[in-house]
C-alpha cells in the first residue's frame, strides 16, 4: 500500500467538519486522492478547498439509502473507506432514553456504516490493497465501560444510545474483516479519545486536538499488507479493550 499512496484513493465520510476533515486532510498531505463525504454540498466544497492536494466533493448523507447509491455509482476504484460520520444526540441511559433517540441514532452511526461499506465494497474490490477504518469510540469499549474508575466509565456521559451503537459498529468490523480477510482487506476500528469538535461538547477539557485523532486513522487507512485486521485500536495504536 505504502509504495502506491501517490496513485491511491479515499473516501472520507463527515468530512467536512471536525476529525474526518482532518483524516481527509492528512491523507490527501500524503498524496492520496481524497472523497470528502459530505451531506451539505456547499459546506463540503468548503472543507475540499481547505483540505487542499487532490481533494474533491462527494455528496453523500450517510442515512439515505439513494444518496448512498448515487454517490457509489460515480466511484469505480476505491483503497481506503474511512466510516467516518457520526452523531451523538442523547446523553440518556435506559429507562429514560427511548426507542426513537436509539434509532436515530444506529442511523447514522450503524446503520449507515452497513449501507455505505456495502454500497463501496465492489469499488473497494478493485485495490490491490483495499483498507477500512471505523471510527468508533473509547464509550463503545464495553470493558472500559464497565469499569467505574475508567475515563470511558458509563457514569462519565455520552449516553446509552451513542455508547451501543458504537459497540456494535465494533462487532460490525470485526465480521467485515473475517468475511474480507481472504481478500486482502483490513479492516479497523479505532478509538478517536476526547476531541475538541461539534460533537462532544465534554472534549474542550479533555486530550483535544483532533489532528492526534486523526493520525491513528491514517496509521490503520495505510496498513502493510502483514498489519492487523479485526481489531480496536486507540488513536495512539495501542489495543483498545472490546
Ligand atoms: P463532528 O460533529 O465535528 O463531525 C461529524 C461529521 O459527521 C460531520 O461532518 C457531519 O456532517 C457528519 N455527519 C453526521 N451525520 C451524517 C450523515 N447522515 N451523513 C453524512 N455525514 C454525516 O464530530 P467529530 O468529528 O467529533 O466526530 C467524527 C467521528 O468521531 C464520529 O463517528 C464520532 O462518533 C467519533 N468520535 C468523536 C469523539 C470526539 O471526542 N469528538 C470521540 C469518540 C468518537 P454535518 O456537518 O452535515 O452535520
Amino acid at each position: 500500500m505504502n509504495d502506491s499512496t501517490a496513485h491511491s484513493t479515499a473516501l472520507v465520510t463527515g468530512a467536512n467538519k471536525g476529525i474526518g476533515r482532518e483524516i481527509a486532510r492528512q491523507l490527501a498531505a500524503a498524496g492520496l486522492t481524497v472523497l470528502v463525504g459530505s451531506r451539505d454540498p456547499g459546506r463540503g466544497r468548503q472543507a475540499v478547498e481547505e483540505i487542499g492536494g487532490r481533494a474533491r466533493l462527494l455528496e453523500l448523507d450517510v442515512t439515505d439509502p439513494g444518496s448512498v447509491a448515487a454517490a457509489a455509482s460515480q466511484v469505480e476504484h476505491l483503497d481506503v473507506l474511512v466510516n467516518n460520520a457520526g452523531i451523538m444526540v442523547d446523553g440518556r441511559t435506559p429507562p429514560e432514553a427511548d426507542t426513537a433517540s436509539f434509532r436515530r441514532t444506529y442511523e447514522t452511526n450503524l446503520f449507515g456504516v452497513l449501507e455505505v461499506t456495502n454500497a463501496f465494497l465492489p469499488a473497494l474490490r478493485r485495490s490491490a490493497a483495499p483498507r477500512i477504518v471505523n471510527i468508533s469510540s473509547g464509550t463503545g469499549s464495553l470493558t472500559w465501560s464497565a469499569d467505574p474508575g475508567h475515563q470511558f466509565a458509563v457514569a462519565n456521559g455520552s449516553g446509552a444510545a451513542y455508547r451501543s451503537s458504537k459497540a456494535a459498529l465494533n462487532a460490525l468490523t470485526l465480521f467485515y474483516a473475517q468475511s474480507l480477510a481472504g481478500d486482502g482487506f483490513k479492516v479497523n476500528a479505532l478509538a478517536p479519545g476526547l476531541r475538541r469538535t461539534d460533537l462532544n461538547e465534554r472534549a474542550a477539557a479533555a486530550e483535544g486536538d483532533p489532528a492526534e485523532a486523526a493520525a491513528g486513522a491514517v496509521r490503520l487507512a495505510l496498513l502493510p499488507d502483514d498489519g492487523p485486521t479485526g481489531g480496536f485500536f486507540s488513536w495512539d495504536g495501542t489495543v483498545a479493550a472490546w
